[in-house]
């Protein structure tokens, strides 16, 4: 391996897990080198395909990575995905330590009939779309009706929410992919409903996401005053946050009523509380009027349909099972593990020696990069005692990995896939025009 290294380390998955343990591995483990095998040709998960296209700020962990990658102990394994060009035991096979990072890249469902048609699409789909993640150019929604109700109330909600009621001059200026922002000039959406189970004060999203839809220019925000009898006198008992948050809602729906009577701006953007899905209709939705019982929230006979042209369900991601020989969890959709050391089987808590879990595959898909960060330096840390205790076995391993037959992009090809996508988006005021197909990523790569 790289610079004659006594330690090597492969991570799965480059999105911030990844790349936050390669991070800690390499300041804390001087004799070690770290290998990252990611999936696609370009690197950085979520914070790319992900994170909406008008939060460049959060973006900008790709710095600190890209310092991350140029480490001469870190090698970027582009292109090759574990389960179909490399199993997890010849990893096992050729590094003291395997840390599995791929992330949750499937969606939750509702469970409702009819909810197999293209007019009910994931919010993951949609985000992949207009983030660009190969394959996702396909997805064609449908924005000629007027009304999207958006299933779920968490920031992923309020991501797609807000990317259809901006106005287009605003989204132009980020790397939004071309194919998006050509559909979204001439969508027809107006209303944007969304739509959560409990009340106000359990609302999923935080208050800078809220913050951002009520400054939209020329997009109203309409509470339903019924949802929030009572809330007031509750603002006392809450946590800081929590009470920011109502305290803005409340604030909010007080110049609502300030503007009764004043024809509305434009859009609308529509938050709806105690609603639980029942029914998928023509153009609507049928929804169970729900009560708080112990903060949960229960179905009453009650029912309410909202208009649908578009449905949008955001309830969560999970991980999928990416080789047999890893003990995955396939109702909580993620894998097994103890602080990050993957199980061997769930019953005994015996562990599997070298081999270890981070970031929304070991923890579930919740909380932000920061949490994932976190969470990433905390197993990170453990496969340093780990290595130090000598808990494993480190000789006999077989040499390092190099795949066959197959064009592997490294870190210089995604550089060239930077400044290319760059140098595009620049002629267009665009941060950057992203590369949307895997073919042509490789070849500007030059693989
Ligand atoms: P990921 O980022 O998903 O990285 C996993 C990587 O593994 C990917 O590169 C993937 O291609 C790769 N991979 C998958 N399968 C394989 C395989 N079989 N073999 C090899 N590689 C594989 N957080 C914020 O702080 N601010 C935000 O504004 C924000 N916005 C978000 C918006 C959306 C829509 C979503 C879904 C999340 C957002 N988050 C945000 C949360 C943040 O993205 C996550 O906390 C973080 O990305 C999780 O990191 P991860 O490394 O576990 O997974």
């Amino acid at each position: 391996a790289t610079t004659g290294a006594t330690k090597r380390i492969c991570i799965v998955g480059a999105g911030p897990a990844g790349f936050y343990a390669a991070q800690y591995l390499l300041k804390q483990l001087s004799d070690c080198a770290v290998d990252i095998v990611e999936k696609l040709p370009v690197p950085f998960g979520l914070v790319r395909f992900g994170v909406a296209p008008d939060h460049p700020e959060v973006k900008n962990v790709i710095n600190t990575f890209t310092k991350t990658a140029e480490n001469p102990r870190l090698r970027f394994f582009g292109n090759v995905t574990l389960g179909t060009d490399v199993t997890l035991q010849e990893l096992r096979d050729r590094y003291h330590a395997v840390l599995l990072t791929y992330g949750a890249d499937q969606d939750r469902e509702l469970q409702l009939a009819n909810e197999e048609q293209p007019r009910i699409i994931s919010a993951r789909k949609f985000v992949a779309w207009y983030n660009g993640l190969p394959g996702a150019e396909q997805l064609q929604p449908d924005l000629s009706g007027r009304d999207v109700t958006v299933v779920g109330q968490g920031n992923v909600a309020v991501d797609v929410a807000r990317m259809l009621l901006s106005p287009l001059d605003s989204l132009k200026l980020t790397d939004t992919t071309d194919y998006a922002l050509e559909a979204l000039a001439s969508s027809k959406v107006e209303r944007v409903h969304l739509v959560g189970r409990r009340g106000p004060l359990q609302a999923a999203f935080t208050i800078k996401e809220l913050r951002e839809m009520l400054k939209l220019p020329n997009v109203d925000t309409c509470w339903r005053p019924e949802d929030f009898t009572g809330i007031a006198d509750q603002l006392d008992k809450l946590q800081r946050p929590r009470k920011r948050l109502t305290e803005l809602m409340l604030k909010s729906l007080g110049e609502q009523s300030n503007r009764k009577g004043t024809p509305s701006i434009g859009k609308q953007f529509l938050p709806v509380f105690l609603r639980a899905p029942k029914a998928i209709n023509q153009n609507e939705m049928e929804f169970a009027i729900t009560e708080l019982k112990n903060n949960a929230a229960v179905a009453t006979e009650a029912t309410e349909r909202l208009p649908a042209n578009l449905i949008l369900r955001s309830i969560g991601y999970k991980s999928s099972c990416a080789d047999a020989a890893i003990n995955f969890d396939a109702q909580r959709g993620h894998v097994c593990n103890l602080q990050g050391r993957v199980l061997k089987d769930n019953s005994s808590k015996s562990v599997e020696p070298g081999l270890y879990v981070a970031g929304w595959l070991g923890t579930g898909p919740t909380g932000v990069i920061l949490t994932t960060m976190n969470g990433a330096f905390a197993v990170a840390k453990t496969i340093c005692d780990d290595i130090a205790a000598k808990s494993f076995d480190t000789d006999a391993l077989k040499p390092g990995f190099e795949p066959a037959n197959k064009s592997v992009v490294t870190w210089s090809g995604w550089n060239r896939i930077d400044q290319y996508e760059r140098a595009v988006g620049k002629a267009k005021g665009k941060p950057r025009e992203k590369i949307v197909t895997i073919q042509e990523m490789l070849r500007i790569a030059g693989v």
